[in-house]
C-alpha cells in the first residue's frame, strides 16, 4: 500500500478494495466525504485519477464503515495510568473504530455536563475517533440519586446514552424514572444487568468450573432477572433500554421475547463472550476475570447464534483496560476486565465470519450501522450529516471506513497494542486478519497498520 502520510484531509482513490467483501471497487473520497464508488477498472474518473489525488492501492483489502463502539471505559479522568483518551481512542483507530462511546466511572464520575464535555473536548483534541460520552444515570452511580441527565444531554456532549455501567442501577422505581426521563430527547438507558444480592462476592460463573476452583459463583439468573424486570419497565413507559454484555444463554432467549413483543430493546455482546469460556479460569489467570464472567460453551453457542439472528443487536468490545500491578495479583484480589478495541474485529472474524454466521456485509451491520444508530449517531441521527456513523460505503456518506486485510494470521502480542494497558486475554492466541487503514471523515488515522501522525 503506497499513500501520502500525515492527517491531511484531501482527495484519496482507494483502489481495489471489497466493500462488504464484495467485488472490487474504487473508492473516490473527496475532502470528509465520499464522492464516488465505481467497479474496479470501469473506467472514467476511477481509473485515471487527476494528479492531485493520492492513490492507496487496496487490492484484497475488505472494506467496510469505520466501526463504532458502544462500550469503552477510557479511564480519564482519573485513572490515567490506566488509560488516557489519547492512548484509547488510538487503540481504537487501530482496530477499525471511527466512534466510540466512553464509559461514565472515571473519577470523578461522568455525571454532570462538566465532566463529559471534559471527555468530549479531550476526543475531539487526540482526533483519533469520535469520542461519545455516556452519561451515569445516578450521581456519582451511587445508585439513589438520578443525576443530570438534562444538564448532560443539552451540554456540547449532547450525550444521548446514560450508564451506570460498572454497576447496575439495581432500584426498580430509578431504573423507571430513568426510562421515562431520558423519552424527552430520545435518549437510550444502557443497563449493567447484574442483581447485586445475588453477586455478592461472585467470581467466577456458577458452574462446575466455580465449584472445581472454589470460586464463588456468578449465577446466570443474576443477569437474566435484571434483564426481563427491565424490559418490562421499557416496555411500560415506552422508553429505549440497551441490554450491555450480555452473557446467557437464557439473556439471550429473554431479549428476543421482548423483541417479539415490539419493545424498545437493544442489547450488546463483546467480543471475549463470542469466543472464550469459564475453562479458561483453570490456571486461576486474572486476565480471564471479567464481569459478566466468562461464561459456558453453551452460552457462546447462544450468543453466538442471537447475533447471527439479530436477537443481538451488535458487538460492544467494553474494553476495560487496568494496570499491571490490577491483574497479576491472585483472582480474589484482581480487577474484572480485559482490554479489546484492538482486537475486536478479528475475534468477530474468527468467532462469527469463519464459522459461518456472519459473512462482511452483517458484520458491518452488527459493528458499525447497528451500534451507530443505539448511539444516536446513525445514518438518520439528528444533527449534522458529517457527524454520522455506520453509514453506506456511498457517495455523499461521511468518509468513514476500514480496510482490513483478511489473510494474515498472527498471535496476538499486547506489548504492541497502543492501549496504556496489557490486559488482553487474547494475548498469544492465533487469530485471522489485520487493520491496514482507518479513515475518519476522509482523514486517515492509521495507514499500513499504523496509527498516522
Ligand atoms: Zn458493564
Amino acid at each position: 500500500m503506497s499513500a501520502g502520510h500525515g492527517r491531511a484531509a484531501g482527495r484519496r482513490l482507494i483502489k481495489g478494495a471489497r466493500p462488504l467483501g464484495g467485488p472490487p471497487a474504487d473508492i473516490l473520497i473527496d475532502g470528509q466525504v465520499i464522492a464516488d464508488v465505481r467497479a474496479s477498472g470501469s473506467g472514467g474518473r476511477g481509473s485515471e485519477p487527476d494528479s492531485d489525488v493520492l492513490v492507496i492501492d487496496a487490492d484484497g483489502l475488505i472494506a467496510l464503515p469505520g466501526l463504532v463502539d458502544l462500550h469503552t471505559h477510557l479511564r480519564e479522568p482519573g485513572r490515567e495510568d490506566a488509560e488516557t483518551v489519547e492512548s484509547g481512542t488510538a487503540a481504537a483507530a487501530l482496530g477499525g473504530f471511527t466512534a466510540i462511546h466512553a464509559m461514565a466511572n472515571t473519577e470523578p464520575v461522568a455525571d454532570t455536563a462538566g465532566v463529559v464535555e471534559q471527555v468530549w473536548r479531550l476526543g475531539g483534541q487526540a482526533g483519533n475517533c469520535d469520542v461519545r460520552p455516556v452519561g451515569a444515570v445516578t450521581t456519582g452511580l451511587g445508585g439513589s440519586q438520578l443525576a443530570e441527565l438534562g444538564a448532560m444531554a443539552d451540554s456540547a456532549a449532547q450525550v444521548r446514552v446514560f450508564s451506570d455501567d460498572g454497576r447496575c442501577v439495581a432500584d426498580a422505581t430509578l431504573m423507571r424514572r430513568a426510562l421515562e426521563y431520558v423519552k424527552a430527547f430520545d435518549g437510550v438507558i444502557a443497563q449493567h444487568a447484574q442483581e447485586p444480592r445475588l453477586t455478592a462476592g461472585a467470581q467466577l460463573n456458577e458452574g462446575e468450573m466455580s465449584a472445581r476452583l472454589g470460586l464463588a459463583g456468578w449465577p446466570a439468573v443474576a443477569e437474566e432477572a435484571i434483564i426481563a424486570r427491565d424490559c418490562l419497565l421499557a416496555a411500560h413507559v415506552g422508553s429505549a433500554v440497551h441490554v450491555c454484555h450480555v452473557s446467557t444463554a437464557g439473556s439471550v432467549e429473554i431479549i428476543r421475547w421482548a423483541k417479539s413483543k415490539g419493545w424498545r430493546v437493544t442489547a450488546e455482546v463483546t467480543p471475549h463472550h463470542l469466543l472464550l469460556t469459564d475453562d479458561l479460569a483453570v490456571g486461576y489467570d486474572p486476565v480471564y476475570k471479567v464481569n459478566p464472567p466468562l461464561r459456558t460453551a453453551e452460552d457462546v453457542a447462544a450468543l453466538r447464534a442471537g447475533l447471527a439472528d439479530g436477537t443481538i443487536d451488535c458487538v460492544a468490545t467494553d474494553h476495560a483496560p487496568h494496570p499491571a500491578e490490577s491483574k497479576e495479583t491472585e483472582w480474589s484480589e484482581a480487577s474484572f476486565g480485559m482490554t479489546g478495541l484492538e482486537t475486536a474485529l478479528r475475534v468477530v472474524h474468527e468467532a462469527m465470519v469463519n464459522t459461518g454466521l456472519l459473512d462482511w456485509a452483517a458484520v458491518a451491520d452488527r459493528m458499525s450501522a447497528r451500534p451507530a444508530t443505539i448511539g444516536r449517531i446513525g445514518a438518520r441521527a439528528a444533527g449534522p450529516g458529517e457527524l454520522r456513523h455506520g453509514c453506506p460505503i456511498a457517495a455523499g456518506s461521511p468518509a468513514n471506513l476500514v480496510l482490513y486485510d483478511p489473510e494474515p494470521i498472527a498471535a496476538v502480542d499486547p506489548a504492541v497494542h497502543a492501549s496504556r494497558s496489557r490486559n488482553s486475554p487474547f494475548a498469544g492466541m492465533k487469530l485471522p486478519g489485520q487493520v491496514v487503514a482507518t479513515f475518519l471523515r476522509g482523514t486517515p488515522t492509521v495507514l499500513d497498520g499504523k496509527l498516522t501522525t
